[in-house]
């Protein structure tokens, strides 16, 4: 299925199906572990183990009758996938998108069955999506449609059966109506449910209502620490992730000569990516938000930039003139870009973090960057990779790179079974550890079938996934 080619200039590029493309993955992963599999009869229950994870193993489809502002009543239509649970309960967010599809859903559940066995948390994957344009709500309504999704999917979700939490377009707050939604269910069900329980159904939660401490920024703090585990490889080994791409290393950074970096997406993944970037020393030349970039060779602040934008606000303005360089944003200093120029600019590292399929075979071939730090999910198709792996252009992949929001989600998980509070210095500090394990099992994955990082993150995760289908 072909869909959604609009806004291919300034917006972004949505022109696959992401399931059909999560398969593929899966399949090239598949392949290179039946081929490494001697034994015949192996093979084939290694074949029949890896046919379960074709499908997601139960689909939820939901109607969501809201009461709108005008007193009129408005259906969404929503879903909740839950993909597979060998590993422990289904995790993943809940996506609020106009262009929400099934298939998406199905796509992002199953990478987040990958990720969290990347990541070595005890989940399964699953996902959420309602069809609805958050920004032409008022507050009331997604705060009604929100009660009414909770109430939708209530019987399907728990602290041991499926822990949503935020994804594109919804957050700490929503969380926390989704959550007193359930309570009061459970009160006219006279269903009894332990509070730390039922707060650890979803995760992504306000600090004050059992959130935890660094769970906002967890993604772009956890895309950091990968970016630089695999920059100090790509120093100490001299070779890239793809062929070519050797002046890429971790000794220029140190020389003080900052890399540079292109940044789609300026929401709470792209936003905190580039603050922590920029705080590192790279240097951040472009972002951008679904209505176009800016791009500003001197390198721009992010908090300065975020904080002009948000001054021009909707619906003109957004990004453009917030050419924010040190302490002043100047209009001399830099110019506006839409997306697809974004993705072509010749910098060191780009990191998409918006949606889906932004880079595919149309535009690879002119990818300008060295190397690319997927913090989106799924924003390389698989033509794409194949185009880029030839290049010589390295990609981190998603499920790897941007594993850092979910690692923080079952730290907040945790805490609120036990009763505990971690400070930001220890959540921060753990977050670095299971990074720096999720990227050294990759990294020897990699090392170990001689392939590219999502090969080998798939590699990774499939090990321990299948081990639990008896
Ligand atoms: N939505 C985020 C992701 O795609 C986080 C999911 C979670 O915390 O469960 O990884």
């Amino acid at each position: 299925m072909m869909l959604r080619l609009k806004n291919f200039e300034k917006g972004w590029i949505m022109s696959a199906n992401a399931f059909a493309n999560a398969q593929k993955q899966l399949e090239l992963a598949a392949k290179i572990l039946l081929a490494h599999t001697k034994n015949a009869q192996e093979k084939q229950k290694l074949t029949q183990k890896l046919e379960t994870l074709k499908n997601p193993n139960r689909i939820l489809d939901v109607m969501l009758p809201v009461t709108m502002d005008d007193g009129s009543i408005r259906i969404f239509h929503g879903f909740r996938v839950q993909y597979n649970n060998n590993l422990g309960p289904y995790k993943g967010g809940i996506r609020y998108h106009q262009d929400v599809t099934l298939d998406e859903v199905k796509a992002l559940a199953f990478w987040m069955t990958i990720k969290c066995a990347v990541a070595q948390i005890p989940y399964g994957g699953g996902k959420g999506g309602v069809i609805v344009d958050p920004k032409e709500l008022s507050e009331r309504e997604l705060e009604r449609l929100s009660r009414a999704y909770a109430r939708a999917i209530a019987d399907n979700i728990g602290a041991y059966k499926d822990v949503p939490a935020p994804d594109v377009n919804t957050n700490a707050a929503i969380m926390e109506w989704m959550t007193d939604e359930l309570r009061i269910m459970n009160d006219e069900l006279r269903i009894k449910v332990k509070e730390n329980e039922l707060r650890a159904t979803f995760t992504g939660k306000p600090l004050n209502k059992g959130g935890s401490e660094g769970r906002e920024e967890a993604t772009g703090k956890g895309g950091l620490f990968v970016l630089l585990a695999a920059l100090v490889k790509l120093g100490s080994s001299g070779q890239g992730l793809g062929s070519s791409n050797k002046n890429l290393n971790a000794r220029r950074y140190t020389l003080n000569a900052p890399l540079t970096v292109a940044v789609q997406g300026f929401g709470n993944v792209g936003f905190n990516m580039a603050k922590f970037l920029h705080e590192q020393g790279f240097k951040v030349v472009a972002v951008s938000d679904s209505k176009g970039g800016i791009y500003v060779p001197e390198g721009l602040n992010p908090e300065l930039t975020l904080q002009c934008k948000q001054k021009n606000g909707p619906p003109a303005g957004g990004l453009v003139g917030c050419y924010c360089v040190g302490t002043v944003c100047d209009l001399k200093k830099g110019k506006t870009i839409s997306n697809p120029e974004l993705l072509e600019l010749p910098v060191d590292i780009l990191v998409p973090a918006a949606l889906e399929n932004q880079i595919t075979a149309r535009n690879a071939g002119r990818i300008g960057a060295k190397l690319i730090l997927e913090m989106a999910n799924g924003p390389i198709t698989p033509d794409a990779d194949a185009i880029l792996f030839k290049r010589g252009i390295g990609v981190i992949p998603d499920v790897l790179a941007n594993s850092g929001g979910v690692t923080v989600s079952y730290f907040e998980w945790y805490q609120n079974l036990k009763n505990l509070h971690w400070s930001k210095e220890q959540v921060n500090k753990k977050l670095k550890k299971y990074m720096d394990k999720a990227f050294d099992g990759v990294w020897k994955t990699r090392e170990k079938y001689k392939t590219d990082m999502r090969t080998a993150a798939f590699l990774f995760a499939l090990e321990k996934i299948i081990k639990k289908v008896s």
